[in-house]
């Protein structure tokens, strides 16, 4: 099957640069050889500059899903109580992977389109002393939410001291996390996402609170054993086959953000983030998130005008323009479309967006002003 070319602005998977293209097309290699082992300990040096940790960075071969599930499976036990503040399709699903494990999960529902309030989270620990762990997406995909995490790991962590468990699939890379510095315990992200490759790769730091917290956890595991994963990663290899190619692209990317510098790497997604917030707001549309200042430079949610059909819109984009938007999901379906913009992305490609939107919304019976 031929694809064409394609604005694709989901918030992941991304378009991935040409140069990591012909990267993951070098003769395969052994997974258990000496040229894997280099390639494993360069890309895991850099990936530690990523997140910012002095601890352990373990690659596992799985979407994001995966590392969440190690996360949740390598430090708890069933019955555990885990808190988890959610406002969002993401935020409740990591709390679903901990039900599903036997964790006994209290949910703080926030508003969607919200950020998660810290003092909530303080009060709910306060209330229940027996709580072991806080789950905790960074980024909320599903809204376009970045949550403050810095603020709320200083109640987690700081004030506290439980564990702090952190989905960071569509921040990690593109908005500052410092792992280390806002003492996050365990923290998962994916290939597809700010690293511009696709997906199949996911990362994950243990803390070593987290890695204290192993010893006594119970909850089954195998696949996602992080302890076999560093030990192996000791032999320069992986417990199971990796994907070798994810690998390869893994290395060209990293030495791309490498070069560029991580700092000039956020500006950019800061950037690009606010290039698309006000060109949204001058074709007249408005924003979901509620509080501008907690907007996500990753992905942007916009509301869908009254009169409008959202689904159609997201299909004439797709069809007759070729930009690729993503829809609302679970209670925002038809109430929002996302605008991906993380990894590889470029000014370009958002004005591209901006026009064919200005195009497409008198189709689907929007008048500005
Ligand atoms: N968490 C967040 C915040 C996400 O955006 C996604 C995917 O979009 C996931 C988890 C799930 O990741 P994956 O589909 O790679 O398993």
């Amino acid at each position: 099957m031929n694809f064409p070319r394609q604005n694709l602005r989901t918030p992941g998977p991304t378009p991935i640069p040409d140069d990591v293209v012909a990267a993951m097309g070098s003769p395969m290699i052994d997974h258990r050889g000496p040229e894997f082992r280099d390639l494993i300990l360069r890309v895991t040096q850099q990936l530690k500059q990523v997140f910012m940790t002095r601890h352990d960075v373990l690659i596992l071969t799985a979407s994001g899903t995966g590392a969440l599930e190690a996360a949740i499976v390598n430090s708890l036990s069933p019955g555990d109580k885990v808190l988890m503040p959610t406002a969002g399709a993401f935020g409740d699903r990591f709390g679903d992977a901990a039900e599903a494990y036997g964790a006994q999960v209290q949910r703080l529902n926030i508003e969607w389109g919200q950020a998660i309030d810290p003092g909530l989270v303080r009060r709910a620990l306060r209330q229940d002393p027996e709580i072991k762990a806080v789950l905790v997406t960074h980024n909320e995909t599903s809204t376009g939410i970045t949550h403050d995490l810095e603020s709320i790991s200083q109640v987690v962590k700081g004030e506290f001291g439980k564990l702090l468990l952190v989905d960071a699939v569509s921040s990690l890379g593109c908005i500052p996390l410092p792992v280390d510095g806002w003492s996050c315990d365990l923290v998962g992200t994916a290939s597809q996402k700010g690293f511009m490759i696709p997906p199949g790769l996911s990362f994950i730091s243990v803390s070593p609170a987290a890695w204290e917290a192993r010893k006594s956890a119970t909850m089954p595991r195998f696949y996602f054993d992080l302890a076999a994963a560093r030990q192996y990663l000791e032999l320069g290899q992986t417990p199971w086959t990796p994907n070798v190619a994810a690998f390869f692209g893994l290395s060209a990317a990293l030495d791309k953000l490498m070069e560029q510098g991580m700092e000039s790497v956020f500006d950019h997604h800061a950037q690009i983030a606010e290039f698309t917030r006000n060109g949204v707001r001058e074709l007249g549309l408005e924003l979901f998130a509620q509080d501008e200042k907690r907007a996500s430079n990753t992905v942007t949610a916009v509301k869908i005008p009254q009169g409008v059909d959202g689904p159609r819109l997201v299909r004439i984009m797709h069809d007759d323009e070729h930009v690729v938007l993503a829809g609302g999901q679970g209670k925002l379906s038809g109430k929002i479309f996302r605008i991906g913009h993380l990894g590889y992305v470029s000014q370009e490609d958002i004005e591209e967006v901006l026009e064919a939107l200005q195009r497409v919304l008198p189709q689907v019976g929007f008048r500005h002003g």
